[in-house]
């Protein structure tokens, strides 16, 4: 089904940077909004319920599973993270662009159900990189950060299923990418005819449907 407004997901290992970036596309870009996935893992942090993630139990995630409440769902580091249907088909069902920030086997199942999804994965400049960023976050135990980064070099080779692709390196160019990829989407021309309706009427181009 084609919406009015445009479906992207970003992936990446944890520590790449992608959460930051986003959150900053969205201060720039009003259009822009993203969708808070359920997850069965623990509040990290600062983290509130409603606002990073909805933290669920096992027992709700899996009955919301059941009803078919979630448009994608994966086991990432041992824990469940969905998407659920409602957070985005209504969105871009009134002409909103929506933001997955979901890892890559999520990826490919929004794929299969929005064939016009983008999908961007953003890399870290390197493995030293993203071991030194996920130190300074602070946020994981020790134990728990060697997983990551195991599984990140998994994930990276998934690169080659997305659209595009981001390095983030310094984090003001990867933000211009990351505008850059969404204004492209915008620059589609049936993006055009759905935003611009009345200029392709005023100039009489009468394309078939
Ligand atoms: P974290 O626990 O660090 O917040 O997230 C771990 C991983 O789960 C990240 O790769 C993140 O993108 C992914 N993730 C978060 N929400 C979802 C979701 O709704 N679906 C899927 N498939 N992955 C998610």
């Amino acid at each position: 089904m084609d919406y009015p407004g445009n479906l992207f997901v970003v992936s990446a290992p944890s520590g790449a940077g992608k959460s930051s970036l986003v959150n900053a596309l969205m201060e720039l870009d009003a259009l822009v909004s993203h969708s808070v996935s359920h997850t069965t893992r623990t509040p990290r942090g600062q983290e509130k319920d409603g606002r990073e993630y909805h933290f669920v139990s096992v027992q709700q995630f899996d009955a919301m599973v059941q009803a078919d409440a979630f448009v994608e769902w994966a086991n990432v580091h041992g824990n469940r993270y969905g998407t659920s249907r409602r957070s985005i088909e209504e969105r871009i069902s009134r002409g909103g662009d929506v933001m997955l920030e979901i890892d890559y086997q999520g990826a490919a199942q929004i794929k299969r159900a929005f064939a016009n999804a983008v999908l961007v994965f953003v890399l870290p400049p390197s493995l030293q990189e993203l071991h030194a960023r996920l130190l300074r976050r602070g946020e994981d135990s020790p134990d728990v950060i060697e997983q990551r980064l195991a599984n990140a070099v998994q994930e990276m080779a998934q690169v080659e299923k997305f659209d595009f692709v981001i390095i983030n390196e310094v984090f003001e160019r990867a933000l211009f990418d990351l505008k850059t990829i969404v204004h492209a989407q915008r620059l589609k021309v049936a993006a055009q005819r759905r935003a611009r309706a009345d200029t392709f009427k005023s100039l009489h181009l009468n394309l078939p449907e």
